[in-house]
């Protein structure tokens, strides 16, 4: 399943891709996120980066495409992935085109969430993001949560929340007026190809996330449905300590992974399998693939 998330700063696509990741164990590649931690090493394509970043301004499309070529090499993105905030412009969907023809790897759907310009702002101006595991929180819309599940699955300790820099009141007029003229043309360049869907991103979290499953291809829905839901015999059996990690990320910001999926062997033994329930059948992932 190879999806595209697009939609303005605030649309939610962090978020949603975030809970994609969980349910169809394909990688989230956020170029945000991938710069932010380029920024963060303080390599030499973040500091190129930071600039453009801090003004609000999109970021030079060769360092840009670079990053995702790279990201996109990597084993685990080659069962799918989700984009988010890529592509932002004409040339970096182009390129993208000719990146994943070069790969063999076509896009299934692309997204679109659609949340209008004063919400935008509200939810920007509440979002808060872990610093160790980069989980993204909303002091307004998703608030960290108490107990056990305030605690961050990368350090033990509860989570740090930052505010990102980019977030500031300038900024963010800056980011939503580089989105309405770089980034809104890709909605009609996707639409006229007929992979474009459009959902409603106002809302509850999770009728958005319900939304969102029921615009992309069938069969990577079904399959994502079953896996959310296993039958109930299964799901009361499985204590309930391990079904709470399974929602968690276990995984850092800039690069997050789906939990590693080993190859069962044949009958493998309850313990040996991993959380979720029973990987398909190899012919229907074969299918999936081959889309
Ligand atoms: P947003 O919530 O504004 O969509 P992101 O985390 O996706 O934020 O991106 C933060 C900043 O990183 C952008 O404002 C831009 O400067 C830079 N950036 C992210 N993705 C791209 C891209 N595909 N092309 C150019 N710049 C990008």
């Amino acid at each position: 399943m190879r999806i595209i998330l697009l939609g303005a700063p605030g649309s939610g696509k962090g978020t949603q891709a975030q809970r994609l990741v969980e349910r169809y164990a394909i990688p989230q590649v956020s170029t945000g996120d991938l710069l932010r931690a380029a920024v963060a090493r303080g390599s030499e394509l973040g500091l190129k980066a930071k600039a453009a970043m801090d003004a609000g301004k999109l970021v030079d499309d060769s360092l840009v495409l670079g990053l995702i070529r790279e990201r996109l090499a990597e084993p685990d993105a080659r069962a799918g992935f989700i984009l988010d905030g890529f592509p932002r412009n004409l040339a970096q969907a182009r390129s993208l085109d000719a990146l994943l023809h070069e790969l063999g790897q076509p896009l299934d759907a692309v997204v679109q969430l659609e949340v209008d310009s004063a919400e935008l702002v509200r939810r920007i101006s509440g979002r808060r993001s872990c610093a160790d595991c980069g989980r993204v929180f909303n002091l307004l819309t998703a608030p960290p949560p108490s107990g056990a599940a305030a605690i961050c699955p990368k350090t033990g300790a509860p989570h740090r929340l930052m505010q990102r820099p980019d977030d500031n009141e300038a900024t963010v007029a800056e980011r939503l007026r580089v989105y309405q003229e770089k980034t809104a043309p890709l909605i009609d360049f996707y639409r006229s190809r007929g992979i474009l869907r459009s959902i409603d991103a106002l809302g509850e979290l999770d009728e958005v996330t319900r939304r969102l499953m029921q615009a992309l291809p069938p069969a990577a829905g079904a399959a994502a449905a079953a896996r959310k839901a296993p039958k109930v015999k299964r799901a009361s059996r499985r204590p309930p300590v391990r079904a709470a990690r399974r929602r968690r990320p276990a995984t850092r910001a800039a690069v997050r992974r789906p939990a590693r999926r080993k190859k069962a062997p044949a009958r493998a033994s309850r313990k040996q399998r991993p959380a979720g329930p029973r990987p398909r059948k190899s012919g229907a992932r074969r299918r999936t693939r081959r889309r």
